[in-house]
């Protein structure tokens, strides 16, 4: 008798997506005439950049040679895209990372949610509220969570984020061993400073925290004193393992491309206190479980770093930061109440006085026929917010804009 996995049955009734779907497909059979503008769930609509394509095209065609065949590569990545992520996304930052440093996968939702299995289940584990809900479901799969009680898990440290603290977020009172910081922040589009994340390399350092630094918006940073990687704080990487992804940056999130950066002077520890390379563990994990990201796609993610590449990625970045400003004016100029949107493609809207998240959500989807995403279904704290996404085309943010205007 197979035994499965009971921590599985908790996250049934946990499903933020399917809830919308269901939700905009029964508003879609009682006004099968309205046309809806999808502005929840956060994927991009520009195609691939010229640089990309030929790159991934050329590799095809050199699939289809004796010469040019790549079977299993390796799975760390090949070297070609682990030296221009070195070079571009950290060098060229003053940042020093090892080409052994360097795990390039299928994306950093499989990433963050794998990391956990180099970790003992007993650890205590800390997210901002509202959060990005891998970090929780997966730690749930992992048995971390403990038991679903009012919205929150029991056992995970959830350190709010809202307007009343600037959503910067606050040294929890709770010990917590592992700890989720996502910036620019999916679902606020908020940043920290230089300083802001420097209290938080400090306190994971004096407290043995290790913190999984998500920073797949890096590419819609604009402010100076935004940090783009958590390694520009000193001595981050004895606490810091980084994650950064092609999909919001490039389009990939189709193509499928990312990385971690797990260093090798970041220790984990046996129950006996002895230190452990978490660089080696995930190598072994990574190897293990894992055959490498195919070679047409890290060719395709090598161009991204071309001169060319560089210059479109960045047209196209510019595209959805033009639509995220859009927006945010225009529903500022309502007199809406607008968070994020000027170093993240997310816009976290503040709901009328006294208007739960989801009535908000009904509010937009059968007045205005837009559909946002609830802020309750990041977490608690995001109770009393709406997100929406900047990933659209330019006609429809703007239709989008003047539809709440008249709401
Ligand atoms: N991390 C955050 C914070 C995200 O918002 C997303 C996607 O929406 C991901 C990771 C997933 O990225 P990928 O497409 O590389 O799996």
């Amino acid at each position: 008798m197979a035994l499965v996995n009971e921590n599985y049955l908790k996250l049934q009734s946990n499903y933020l997506f399917s809830d919308i779907a269901k939700k905009v497909n029964s508003f879609k059979l009682t006004h099968p005439k309205e046309a809806i503008i999808r502005m929840g769930i956060g994927d991009v609509t520009q195609p691939l950049v010229p640089a990309v394509l030929e790159a991934m095209h050329k590799a095809v065609d050199e699939m289809g040679t004796k010469e040019g065949f790549h079977g299993y590569g390796p799975e760390q990545g090949y070297p070609f895209l682990v030296d221009a992520i070195i070079k571009n996304d950290y060098a060229a930052r003053g940042i020093g990372i090892d080409a052994g440093e360097v795990f390039v996968s299928d994306g950093a939702k499989s990433d963050t949610g794998n990391i956990g299995d180099i970790l003992r289940q007993g650890n205590s584990v800390g997210v901002t509220d509202p959060v990005y809900p891998v970090y929780i479901d997966t730690n749930v799969m992992a048995g971390r969570a403990g038991a679903l009680e009012n919205g929150k898990w029991s056992d995970i440290v959830y350190i709010p984020c809202t307007a009343e603290n600037g959503f910067v977020p606050d040294i929890p009172l709770r010990r917590i061993d592992i700890l989720y910081l996502c910036y620019p922040n999916n679902p606020t589009g908020t940043t920290l400073t230089h300083q802001e994340l420097e209290k938080w390399v400090n306190y994971a350092l004096a407290n043995d925290v290790l913190i999984m630094y998500d920073s797949a918006y890096e590419a819609y940073i604009r402010d100076p004193d935004v940090p783009h990687s958590i390694y520009e704080i000193k001595r981050a990487k004895k606490v810091a393992i980084e994650f950064r992804s092609f999909s919001k940056t490039a389009g990939f999130t189709g193509v499928r491309c990312a990385y971690a950066v797990v260093p090798k002077e970041l220790n984990g520890f046996t129950l006996n206190g002895e230190k452990v390379s978490l660089n080696k563990l995930w190598n072994r994990r990574h190897t293990t479980k894992f055959n490498g990201t195919s070679y047409i796609t890290q060719r395709g993610a090598e161009a991204v770093y071309s001169p060319e590449g560089k210059e479109q990625v960045k047209a196209t970045i510019d595209y959805y930061m033009i639509n995220a400003k859009i927006l945010k004016d225009g529903l500022q100029s309502c007199g809406m109440t607008v968070y994020g949107g000027d170093n993240a493609p997310y816009l976290w809207i503040k709901t009328p006085k006294g208007v739960t998240s989801w009535k908000f959500f009904d509010t937009l989807l059968y007045e205005a026929n837009i559909v946002g995403t609830p802020g309750v279904g990041f977490g608690p704290s995001g109770e009393g917010y709406l997100r929406l996404t900047a990933f659209g085309d330019r006609e429809e943010t703007i239709e989008a804009v003047e539809r709440i205007k008249k709401m």
